[in-house]
């Protein structure tokens, strides 16, 4: 029925765009034909990854809340670039990214996995043209699971955002749009779903510019043809591109055939495609000059590259918008088009930023101003041959702990001596290897702006900085000892279980695995009960805390019958009322046979907003608490007789130490601000070990805490969870009470979701408003017979739902959904978002002391 290229096209300059298109049209059926072994195929792009040129890699990252499509969506990408021959579905449990067992029986994504594909294939471009190398991390979309899209964001140049076309945006879709934008990630919005009923690309849209606060550029209109969705109009381009349901073949549909057969459709083409360039022009020069001179036709190429140059910047103050419905395998290729063409490679990206002593400053201005060598200031600096950063350790079992790397600056080598900057030790890798979900491949070298796996070092956690340096010092240049880059926060763990080994033996074991847990997931924590022996495990939810058992129990091979396992119980937390007096302590006894003295003072106080904003250079924010230090300098002296950097980490670690045990509950204490303002006259001898050090603050933070305690100034913190219910109207009553009376919660907010108002305007990333009535979406195909829709619903008995939003304790919501069931007979949603700590007051903390 589709003619192919027509003449009419490429007079428009767009004939050497249509033939990509039909390439890539053609791209699957080469692929499926080709007769590379079963499954995942290495070999090429194995090769392809580490050779890649540094302008054709795209590392990218697959953002949304849970059951948005992410893995859905990945899978597909696999397919279409011909990595895989078979498509993989998570209803089955076979998809190539979720392959842990856990993963498979629940249909969910717990670890972020990396895969790496080419685009286009290489197989259907011409001689000489390079594909570029996507490596793409899929991660969870889970609330519980946020450190692990926290900590592979900030190593990635790109993500694409994925929207339920049903649902819109997501409270967790919300989150890590903002986690993306901490790290200045360029962004895509893709719209999936579009295949399923009550599909709206136009609210999606609206609730992208509304709640995430960007301005859409649509790129993509979908293609309904009456209620179904059948493919995307390719805005830039003026095509229609149509799918095969089953194998994602792609057919290219000119312009003149849509004028034949969907006049209207065409029509709306051309109106995206003039909004397009209209707010486009009033952003870029170039644009500017091309629409004046040329009228409507601004070619593809312009259009694309003043939206590349609008987004690079990751403020997301413009978003392309894309459309599609990855299960029935629409939209899917011209996706991948759009990370290639839109989203940067690692060079375009703002240059790394260091953290020296108290100060971060870009790697090049480090590089100017580092020290020279002792003695010899004239010289150039020493230089620095590779800068990496550890984003992720997974236990993988046979192959032993593996660290997972990103290369900024230089290059890896198995051979190379890299100094690990967090732990003050030299590591040797044993193997390098490329990752694509649970396969890994040996490659000698990790280059610039790669990201790969290392086995063989003994200390690396998540957030650690390696470095390289000419020869085989024994010790790190002094200059570099302490450099870092930023590693991400681990947020407090909100829920915790008990473990009660029934023997020492077993005690020991579990031990171990926790030991290696922890370092896998720094998201949880653990530590043994001084008075009950129990060890309890924290992390940040009931999902967290059941998948982390799971993975004890299975992966670490822990027998469940060798211990006693609690329930899972939400975490306390403990806060002062008011400011301490100053606490000075001097710690002067004997360390492992070593005597030394060392004495701080230390003054607590609550935590005010304001000194977050006021957070000083030496200043840290630690699990809720803002840790304050000062070194004076002594009278008479204007050098210190020790390195103020490690002594401000000591006396850190101790007040980290001491604010982990209150003293009502013995949980931690949160909220608070501490300054510590170390003595160095207090005798302060060569002979003092750290420990001294952090021994001193360690027991003044205590002793400020435990006074406070006495003069009634501790107050319970508890986790609090936002929550949204998705309800039928009548339940809603029942349900807001039961939150209001018998939780301890607050309902802020009951809405019908087709109340949804986007007459208003909103302030944007950019910090410009969006006025939302100006937004352009094109129509839904069933809205001019929305209202008849509706009556048929009501008829026919179909019920009418209900938003219900407020604040809660997690206490009483983390099984909450249960619950729900026995009021809604199963017809809700329930979604909860980590909310604040707060205080535990009336009849709750009265039910609490009496639990004890
Ligand atoms: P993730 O949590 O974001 O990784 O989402 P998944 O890829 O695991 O998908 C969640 C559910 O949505 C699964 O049941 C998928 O089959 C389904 N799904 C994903 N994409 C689509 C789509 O385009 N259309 C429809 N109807 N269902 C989809
Ligand atoms: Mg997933």
């Amino acid at each position: 029925m589709f003619t192919t290229v027509s003449s009419h096209a490429c007079r428009h300059g767009q004939g050497k765009l249509l033939l990509r298109l039909l390439v890539l049209k053609n791209a699957r059926l080469c692929n499926s034909n080709s007769s590379i072994g079963k499954g995942i195929r290495s070999y090429a792009t194995e090769h392809a990854h580490h050779e890649a040129r540094i302008e054709n890699i795209r590392n990218i990252g697959i953002i949304a809340h849970v059951d948005a499509g992410k893995t859905t969506t990945t899978e597909r990408m696999l397919y279409h670039s011909g990595r895989t021959r078979h498509i993989g579905n998570v209803d089955h449990g076979n998809t190539t990214t979720d392959f842990l067992p856990m993963e498979r029986e629940r249909g969910i994504t717990i670890q972020s996995a990396a895969v790496t594909f080419q685009w286009p294939p290489k197989s259907v471009l011409p001689n000489g043209q390079e594909s570029k190398t996507i490596n793409l991390i899929d991660t969870p979309g889970h609330q519980d699971f946020r450190y692990e899209v926290d900590r592979c964001l900030p190593i990635l140049d790109g993500a694409v955002c994925i929207m339920d076309g049903v649902k819109g945006v997501e409270t967790h879709t919300e989150r890590v749009w903002q986690s993306a934008h901490l790290s200045n990630i360029p962004r895509l919005l893709y719209v999936n779903k579009l295949d399923r009923d009550g599909a709206s690309f136009k609210r999606a849209v609206q609730e992208a510019a509304a709640r995430l606060k960007t301005w859409p550029l649509l790129c993509q209109i979908p293609w309904w043809q009456k209620d179904e969705f059948v493919g995307v109009i390719d805005v830039i381009h003026e095509v229609g591109l149509r799918f095969s349901k089953n194998s994602g073949a792609m057919t290219v549909v000119p312009k003149e055939t849509l004028a034949t057969h969907n006049p209207a459709l065409k029509n709306e083409m051309e109106k995206a495609r003039l909004q397009l360039i209209d707010k486009l022009s009033d952003q870029d020069e170039g644009i500017m000059e091309e629409y004046l001179e040329r009228d409507i036709n601004v070619s593809s190429g312009t259009i694309k590259k003043a939206i590349r140059r609008l987004i690079i910047d990751g403020e997301a103050k413009f978003t392309p918008v894309f459309a599609g419905s990855s299960l029935t395998n629409i939209g899917v290729q011209p996706l991948l088009e759009a990370v290639v063409d839109y989203l940067p490679n690692p060079s375009e990206r703002p240059e790394l930023r260091l953290i020296t002593g108290s100060k971060t400053v870009t790697f090049s201005e480090f590089m100017e101003t580092a020290p020279k060598k002792k003695g010899a200031p004239h010289q150039k600096p020493e230089p620095v041959l590779s800068v990496s950063h550890v984003f992720k350790v997974v236990d993988s079992g046979a192959r032993g702990l593996m660290s997972w790397v990103r290369t900024y600056h230089g290059s890896l080598s198995r051979s190379s001596h890299m100094w690990n900057s967090n732990m003050n030790v030299f590591e040797k890798p044993q193997n390098i290897m490329h990752v694509s979900a649970k396969d890994y491949h040996d490659i000698p070298t990790l280059p610039t702006g790669h990201i790969g796996a290392m086995t063989g070092l003994k200390q690396a956690r998540t957030g650690d900085t390696l470095l390289t340096f000419p020869g085989h010092q024994a010790q790190a240049p002094e200059a570099y000892r302490s450099v870092r880059i930023k590693a991400p926060e681990t947020p407090p763990a909100v829920a915790f279980i008990s473990i009660e080994p029934y023997t020492k033996t077993a005690g020991d074991k579990i031990v171990d695995a926790l030991q290696r847990l922890s370092r896998e997931d720094p998201s949880i924590r653990w530590h043994k009960d001084e008075r009950s022996e129990q060890l309890i495990l924290s992390g940040m939810g009931l999902l967290h805390l059941e998948i982390a058992q799971d993975r004890l129990l299975t992966h670490y091979k822990i027998e469940k019958e060798t211990a006693i396992w609690g329930d899972i119980e939400v975490e306390y937390s403990e806060c002062l009322f008011a400011p301490t007096r100053p606490h000075h302590h001097e710690y002067d006894r004997a360390l492992r046979g070593v005597a030394g003295r060392a004495a701080c003072t230390v003054l607590l106080e609550p935590l005010e907003a304001c000194h977050h904003d006021t957070l000083l250079e030496s200043s840290i924010e630690r699990d809720g608490n803002v840790i304050h230090v000062s070194i004076p300098l002594p009278e008479d002296t204007d050098e210190l007789p020790f390195d103020t950097e490690t002594v401000r980490q000591q006396l850190f670690n101790g007040a980290i130490a001491g604010l982990s045990r209150g003293p009502r509950r013995s949980a931690p204490v949160r909220k608070c601000h501490v300054h510590i303002t170390f003595d160095p006259e207090k005798d302060w001898s060569k002979n003092s070990t750290g420990g001294h050090i952090t021994n001193a603050a360690l027991f003044a933070v205590r002793a400020a805490l435990k006074e406070a305690h006495e003069n009634a100034q501790v107050g319970i913190l508890e986790p609090f969870t936002n929550f949204t219910i998705h309800c039928p109207e009548e339940a809603s009553h029942a349900i807001q009470h039961d939150i209001s009376s018998a939780r301890g919660g607050q309902v802020m907010e009951v809405r019908k979701p087709e109340e949804d108002d986007y007459s208003g305007s909103v302030d944007g990333q950019g910090g410009e408003r969006i006025d939302l009535t100006r937004v352009y979406v094109p129509p839904d195909p069933y809205e001019g017979v929305q209202s008849l829709r509706d009556e048929g619903k009501k008829m026919s008995g179909s019920v009418r739902m209900l938003h219900i939003m407020g604040k809660a304790p997690l206490k009483e919501m983390m099984k909450y959904d249960g619950h729900l069931r026995s009021m809604t007979g199963g017809r809700h949603t329930l979604t909860l978002d980590p909310g604040e700590f707060e205080l535990v007051t009336g009849p709750r903390e009265k039910a609490l002391a009496l639990e004890g």
